[in-house]
């Protein structure tokens, strides 16, 4: 059915990058489905979305922001009133309360496209974050239009439990989706990864979609950096991708994700100095303040959690009492 809408063939590989705001990120449980169908859709052999610090000068969201934000602003004052509601009209006083509302809202859509429009012009042929120049584009803003539109069907499916998801509009491809994100994607705290051909390593076969072969070169997963020694990462082609024969799980060195983990079973602490140490010689941080204090971090967290858990106790003691 796709074939029929004809379109444009991308490239088999997609790296997307983003902060990690509110509803862009990976934990965003639609991100997932459309993640998958992204791959589904343009036949893509490899997909991943990282997240960026959101105070790293490497981010590339930040720079085009600030690329954005610098071309937008040239001194010249925004216009948006187009088109404002002549309640002298006629017309308009004949409408019922329902008609006015509905009119007041297409001019708000109308001045809102406008007012892109010029955002737009700014934009365009504007310096980029890399070097290059910026496209300026206004979309169409129908909902019927929009790539995704079946968001409502979409959470009420992930709303409904498990076990009664197939009486849910759409459960045969929303399931289906599932499935091939289940069995094809990999994450860690700040990504997610998709490779042609993973369902190999999680269900033992090739499936369907992935028999159909690569789009372009085949290509392996990405290798996570491996520290090497005296604190810098390996370079890219002498880092492991296995360790013994065995595929590296995601994160095992990630020093934010394994400093955690350590945490909770008690291994290290930020007034262990010796642990501190030694746990940033081994992660590549050459920087072993940013260790303690990201201890100090989740120690915060634990210690308002346990207070407010406190404090939870106490009033429904307080409470039962009266
Ligand atoms: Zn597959």
């Amino acid at each position: 059915m796709l074939n029929e809408f004809e379109l444009r063939k991308t490239k088999p590989r997609v790296l997307e990058l983003t902060d990690g705001g509110p509803g862009v990120g990976k934990s965003n449980r639609d991100f997932r489905f459309r993640a998958a169908e992204k791959v589904l859709i343009d036949n893509l052999d490899f997909y991943t979305r990282i997240h960026r610090a959101t105070v790293d000068c490497q981010n590339e969201v930040e720079r085009t922001q600030a690329a954005v934000g610098k071309a937008i602003s040239d001194g010249g004052s925004i216009h948006w009133e187009y088109k404002q509601l002549d309640i002298e009209d006629n017309d308009i006083k004949q409408m019922t309360i329902d008609e006015i509302e509905k009119t007041d809202d297409d001019i708000n859509k109308f001045n809102v496209t406008q007012t892109c429009k010029d955002l737009a012009m700014r934009v365009e042929n504007s310096p980029g974050p890399r070097g290059g120049f910026m496209t300026g584009l206004v979309v169409g803003c129908d909902k019927e239009q929009l790539y995704f539109y079946d968001e409502t069907a979409l959470k009420y499916y992930l709303d409904t439990a498990p076990s009664k998801r197939q009486n849910v509009p759409g459960y045969h491809y929303f399931q289906k989706v599932s499935k091939f994100y289940d069995t094809h994607f990999t994450e860690g705290e700040l990504y997610m990864e998709f490779v042609r051909f993973n369902c190999e390593d999680t269900t033992n076969q090739i499936c369907e979609i992935c028999k159909t072969g690569w789009s372009g070169k085949p290509i392996s997963t990405v290798p996570r950096p491996y520290p090497g020694k005296n604190f810098p990462y390996k370079k890219y082609e002498d880092t492991p991708i296995e360790i013994n024969g065995k595929k590296r799980k995601p994160d095992d060195l990630q020093p934010r994700c394994q400093v955690r983990i350590l945490h909770n079973e008690g291994k290290i602490k930020s007034d262990m100095s010796n642990e501190i140490q030694s746990f940033a010689e081994k992660h590549a941080v050459e920087d072993s303040s940013l260790i303690k204090a990201e201890l100090h971090h989740i120690e915060l967290i634990k210690f308002k959690r346990e207070k407010r858990s406190e404090f939870r106790k106490l009033k429904t003691q307080l409470e039962k009492s009266k």
